[in-house]
């Protein structure tokens, strides 16, 4: 039985646009289930084409005001919200475990690590610079000004059901954009709260939208690309739909910010302080029951120390608790759904048809539950090398060199996350600038915070969010040149 809200009111179960709770027109809606139990959260609008173009043109009409008023305004109302984000974080990180199955100290982790993002382009709204610049010819003075690019196209995953929205519009709000949000299917009601929270924080009418779908999704997608009035897509999400928003972008020449799939090497050398590793490895590859986009996915163990490392790891592993994320004993919970158990069923499957250990876990419990599993002796034919698990699967590979490894490392069309650790400060160096990625954790496994420049090279994405380089993917410069001075 799912606990209770303190706030019921937080819990929204109708889209939000223009400040206003509605259904879908054709009156539709669809289901949203609890993966852990598989029991029907509650319903939400199945909304279409229709209402989505309704969403855009509020957030057209809300953006001139919106854009007009002084960084300051928009910085006291982002606070306003973090503020309310603080204040109900147990009710929100409840949405999030009933809508998600992570555990509720996950849950609440994710709803600091949101506020955190809101505070900070709260702060960033005011540092938003231009530049004069000299110019080559006489009596000119040339003059870069910032501008919000207009309306924004958010579309985010299940697996941070709170932190992608929050991440993606605090920024877009800050800059002075409004956003229409798509939410996951699976995981809308965190983003409805959020839309709660801004009206009690007095967002203007059509600032903030959200629009719920599940059978629509192609054809709600496909407008946000093509419309002309949406002028930036920001997507989180997996690499084939990423490839395919930009395709549809085009016709527009959209500006598009892309957060896209890992398969993120993890590196651990013969010089490294194991514990440490182990500890890295447990909180990189098991957060979110393996289901983050920079969760480790290969694990590479140099030979010396790998049968040591597999042994202490799965020890580790099969201590975990698998079950409800409501239940105070779990340290795991579900994957979002059947569809996930499949994919890494097939991932376990395959390795161990081509020869791969499995020290523990390796099956599905019941429901969308997977046993932590560790797998020893994986080589390179095997699906896991090449394709992102997105489930609770440390897959250990033994490398003999550095050099090697940097190449196996590489060998990959994605460039998120690497990580690695070693205590040689020469290596570190010079690993951290070999491996292709947007971000490196080296003794670490810590490497999403709101400071730090998050986002992927490679087929992984394109564009970055949080630090100081954030607000720019929603910002357009605009070059104004004087004369006659
Ligand atoms: P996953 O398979 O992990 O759910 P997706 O990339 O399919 O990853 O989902 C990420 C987000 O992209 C979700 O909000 C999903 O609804 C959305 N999405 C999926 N397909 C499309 C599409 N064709 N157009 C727009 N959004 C889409």
């Amino acid at each position: 039985k799912s606990p209770k809200l303190k706030d019921p009111s937080l819990f929204r179960k109708s889209a939000f646009i223009n400040n206003e709770w509605i259904n879908a027109k054709s009156g539709e809606t669809y289901s949203v289930i609890d993966p852990a139990t598989e029991n029907e959260i509650g319903k939400v609008p199945e909304m279409n084409v229709e209402d989505t173009k309704e969403a855009i043109k509020m957030a057209k009409n809300a953006f001139k005001d919106w854009a007009n008023l002084t960084a300051k305004n928009r910085h006291d109302y982002l606070l306003k919200l973090q503020s309310q984000i603080l204040e109900n974080q147990n009710d929100l990180a409840t949405i999030i475990t009933l809508e998600n199955g992570k555990p509720y100290s996950e849950a609440l982790g994710e709803i600091k690590y949101s506020a955190s993002f809101v505070e900070w382009f709260a702060q960033e709204a005011r540092r938003v610079y231009g530049d004069v610049i000299l110019s080559s010819l006489k009596n000119h003075k040339i003059v870069v000004e910032k501008q919000p690019v207009g309306i924004v196209g958010v579309i985010t995953p299940w697996n941070f059901p709170s932190a992608m929205v929050l991440r993606k519009i605090s920024a877009a709000l800050a800059a002075g954009c409004t956003v229409v949000i798509k939410p996951a299917p699976e995981t809308p009601y965190s983003a409805l709260a959020i839309a709660e929270l801004a009206v009690r924080s007095g967002f203007p009418k059509g600032v903030i939208n959200v629009i719920t779908t599940e059978k629509n999704i192609k054809e709600v997608g496909l407008e946000l690309c093509t419309n002309s009035d949406v002028k930036k897509i920001s997507f989180t999400g997996s690499t084939a739909v990423g490839k395919l928003l930009m395709e549809q972008s085009s016709s527009t020449v959209k500006n598009i910010s892309l957060e896209l799939g890992g398969n993120a090497p993890f590196i651990v050398f013969d010089d490294a302080d194991i514990d440490s590793a182990i500890e890295g490895v447990i909180a990189c590859k098991f957060r979110g029951s393996g289901q983050t986009c920079i969760c480790a996915n290969r694990i590479y163990v140099q030979s010396s120390i790998y049968a040591e490392f597999a042994s202490r790891l799965a020890d580790k592993v099969s201590g975990f608790q698998v079950g409800n994320g409501f239940d105070t004993k779990t340290t795991h919970g579900p994957l979002i759904n059947q569809k996930a158990v499949k994919k890494v069923t097939r991932h376990v499957e395959d390795a161990v048809a081509k020869g791969a250990e499995i020290l523990v876990g390796g099956t599905n419990r019941t429901g969308n539950f997977f046993y932590p599993t560790v797998l020893t002796n994986m080589s390179k034919e095997m699906v896991i090398t090449s394709e992102e698990t997105f489930g609770p699967v440390a897959a250990l590979y033994n490398f003999e060199t550095e050099d090697e490894v940097i190449n196996l490392a590489n060998d990959s069309p994605h460039g998120l996350a690497g990580y690695f650790y070693s205590r040689d400060i020469g290596r570190c160096w010079r690993v951290a600038d070999a491996l292709e990625v947007g971000m490196v954790g080296v003794n670490t496994a810590m490497i999403s915070n709101c400071e730090g420049p998050f986002g992927g090279i490679k087929e992984s994405g394109i564009g970055r969010e949080g630090s100081k380089y954030g607000i720019n993917d929603f910002i357009n410069l605009k070059y104004i040149s004087m004369g006659g001075l």
